[in-house]
């Protein structure tokens, strides 16, 4: 097991230049907590973070990348870029852009491989809808999920998986921890049996993390972090999270 959490904030597509504040109180009211911090703002704030956090030990991520190293992309951004704006970290397949951008696992695998060579740490996002699980489809889901956008050039990288149910993410809905416990289960299973693990991956919930609910899920057996969405957007909400990982045992 690695020896922190690793606890992320997601901001999505939020925060202009007067987010920075908030992501310096996060920095400073984390300074004491044992837990691994990561701050995925909008790309178009990774360079002044990455000024504003310098000397701290919040670590930047991006939130999505092209596969490409360059060329005729308009609008995209390369890992090498946000690697260039401070990234160190990358969320990849987040059920945002696999549902509201069709982005297939293939395509993830693709950025996977491309963030890696850029020297971006991933974190690759699985996740069953509403009705998937309903119709008793979630291992399958997930199994297909892990086979297909964790390509084999994750092997003996340092790369994380965060399992999210799209049906948590948002809606105050978080799943139980039975569900939790079986999908991190099928998560480590899966790796062990595809992968060469030189770096532990940590194994991330999301979905609905808030601050009264982060203590008990960080302490389920196999949790080594959460994804924050809706939460890590104010300092005031998001540090009870990093709190509870300084109390849950790793
Ligand atoms: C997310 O977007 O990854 C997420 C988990 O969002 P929320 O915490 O708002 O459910």
């Amino acid at each position: 097991m690695p020896h922190r959490h690793l606890i992320a904030a997601n901001w999505k597509m939020n925060g202009l230049k007067d987010h920075i504040p908030v992501a310096r109180a996060i920095a400073e009211g984390s300074r004491d907590f044992h837990a691994r911090v990561a701050l995925f703002p909008p790309a178009t704030l990774l360079p002044r973070l990455a000024d504003a956090l310098a000397g701290t030990q919040v670590i930047l991520g991006g939130q999505d990348c092209h596969h490409a190293d360059s060329g005729p992309f308009t609008g995209d951004i390369s890992a090498a870029m946000l690697k260039d704006a401070g990234a160190s970290m990358i969320l990849l397949g987040h059920s945002e852009r696999r549902h509201g951008h069709l982005e297939p696992c293939a395509l993830v695998a693709k950025k996977a491989v491309a963030a890696l060579k850029a020297g971006l740490e991933p974190i690759i996002c699985i996740g069953e809808t509403l009705d998937q699980r309903q119709q008793g489809l979630t291992r399958q889901v997930l199994t297909r999920q892990l086979t297909d956008s964790l390509p084999d050039d994750l092997n003996g990288a340092r790369f994380h998986v965060s399992y999210e149910p799209v049906w948590a993410i948002g809606t105050g809905l978080i799943a139980t921890d039975a569900q939790i416990l079986e999908a991190f289960a099928l998560i480590r299973e899966f790796l062990n049996r595809r992968f060469r693990i030189q770096h532990e991956p940590q194994l991330l919930y999301g979905g609905s993390v808030n601050g009264s609910n982060a203590a008990t899920l960080l302490a389920l057996e196999g949790v080594s972090g959460a994804l924050v969405g809706g939460a890590s957007l104010k300092a005031e909400t998001f540090l009870p999270i990093i709190a509870a990982a300084h109390t849950a045992p790793v």
